[in-house]
């Protein structure tokens, strides 16, 4: 679920940025306003003063870009720790392989 900053934390956060967007300093117009999660909360970041983060629209939509593959990653990271889902290729020789190696050093699909 998202948890979006109040309104207080984006007009406390507002004020700290000056007007400007704190990733490239462009001066901000309404519309073009946009508040971030420095730490996305797909990944556990709190909807903070801290974790705000002021930027113009094309900032933005960088940001939330690496955000996807960021909550994407620690998603796959769980999924492997809780084992639900196996890494990468299965050992060669291995049952999962699909391969067999024979006494006379052929191999064979099983
Ligand atoms: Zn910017």
């Amino acid at each position: 679920m998202r948890r979006e900053f109040s309104a207080k934390t984006k007009v406390q956060a507002f004020e700290r940025a000056g007007g400007k967007c704190e990733n490239c300093g462009r001066k901000l117009y309404p519309g073009d306003i946009n508040y971030d999660h420095r730490i996305p909360d797909g990944c556990g970041g709190e909807p903070t003063l801290d974790n705000c983060n002021v930027q113009c629209k094309s900032c933005h939509a960088v940001k939330t870009k690496s955000d996807r593959r960021d909550i994407a990653r620690v998603a796959r990271i769980v999924r492997r720790h809780i084992g639900a889902e196996h890494r990468g290729r299965p050992m060669p020789g291995s049952k999962r392989s699909g391969l067999r190696k024979r006494m006379d050093g052929t191999v064979e699909r099983r």
